[in-house]
């Protein structure tokens, strides 16, 4: 068999877009020009996650003058977990790479990220930030801080100034794909997989239009969501307070009995009492919330919703709608 009859390997390329008009062209242009130049069949998966602006009408457009172009248009904004599900249910490439559309993950190192995985070393290969230029100060001092918690207490690990920007091969997208929990944290969830994961360094690179989606609350919130899904600890802290609190108040117990039949002392002070039982309450609040949070993301899981819903697109085959 000659080397033309050989089946080319084809990448496909995940992109969640909320309303990018302004980025999208400038991103289009340039994946082009990198994908033209490798000896590689592909194709774009476009998930549009309910912009209100004419992206989706651009990625018509694309879509059109471009066969290996396809579009999943979601019937609202689910969020880029769900989009980028979306876009991983859907995608049938041997490689598999998630970009988001404002440049920020450079298309130009896609090349380089091929050849590291065809060295047969690895699976995947990830971005990692290796500065936060452009960020704002307090974002950047948060983000750190996040990481170095949820280090610490998850099995998943999770590298500070990940980007959801990588490459990987089937295999690992398969699994991906297998993870089907509601809660989608995917910095998590490809930590979680496992497979040898190539880190690749690069230096921040600021949004070429238009503007983020996240502000300070949504990447705590964001955050939060992080370490409730991939790890147990605040369960354990609070018990572990409330285990601690009991033996203190045991041992408390212990020596006001002794003093009162020693020194015959009557018990002073209701004040601190006050503190101590408002104290005492507002650890139980707390440990409720934290049960809380974990018995919501229960109960979302169990209603079994889909992750999303597609309500145009080109795809020929659209393998699974949610
Ligand atoms: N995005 C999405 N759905 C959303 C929010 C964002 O599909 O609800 C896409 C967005 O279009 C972009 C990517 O996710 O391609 C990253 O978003 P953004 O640039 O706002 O995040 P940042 O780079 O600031 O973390
Ligand atoms: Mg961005």
């Amino acid at each position: 068999m000659n080397n033309d009859m050989q089946k080319m390997e084809k990448i496909s390329l995940i992109v969640p877009c909320y309303n990018e008009q302004e980025s999208l062209p400038l991103f289009y242009k340039e994946v082009q020009s990198v994908l033209m130049g490798m000896p590689y069949d592909y194709e774009i998966i476009f998930v549009n996650d309910g912009s209100q602006d004419n992206t989706l009408s651009i990625l018509k457009e694309f879509a059109e003058k471009n066969p290996n172009v396809c579009y999943l248009s979601l019937s609202r904004n689910f969020g880029k977990e769900a989009a980028m599900y979306a876009g991983f249910c859907n995608a049938d490439g041997d490689y598999i790479a998630v970009m988001d559309a404002d440049m920020q993950d450079p298309p130009s190192l896609l090349p380089k990220m091929l050849t590291i995985l065809q060295s047969g070393k690895y699976d995947s290969v990830a971005s990692r930030r290796v500065s936060r230029t452009g960020e704002p100060v307090l974002r950047s001092f948060f983000a750190r801080k996040f990481y170095r918690i949820i280090n610490r207490i998850s099995d998943a690990e999770i590298v500070d100034g990940a980007r959801d920007f990588r490459l990987m091969k089937r295999e690992m997208a398969d699994a991906v794909v297998q993870m089907g929990e509601y809660n989608r944290f995917s910095k998590g969830i490809f930590g979680w997989v496992g497979f040898r994961t190539y880190w690749m360094p690069y230096e921040n690179v600021e949004r070429a239009a238009g503007e983020t989606k996240w502000n300070f609350w949504k990447l705590f919130h964001y955050a939060i969501d992080g370490i409730i899904n991939f790890s147990h600890a605040p369960l354990h802290i609070s018990s572990w307070c409330g285990m601690g609190m009991t033996f203190l108040s045991l041992f408390l117990l212990f020596a006001i009995i002794i003093r009162k039949l020693c020194f015959g002392d009557p018990v002073a002070g209701w004040a601190s009492l006050i503190c101590v039982i408002l104290f005492l309450g507002g650890v139980q609040l707390f440990s409720i919330g934290i049960m809380g949070q974990y018995i919501a993301k229960m109960y979302l899981e169990s209603k079994h919703r889909p992750h999303y819903i597609i309500s145009e697109t080109n795809h020929e085959k659209i393998k699974k709608i949610y």
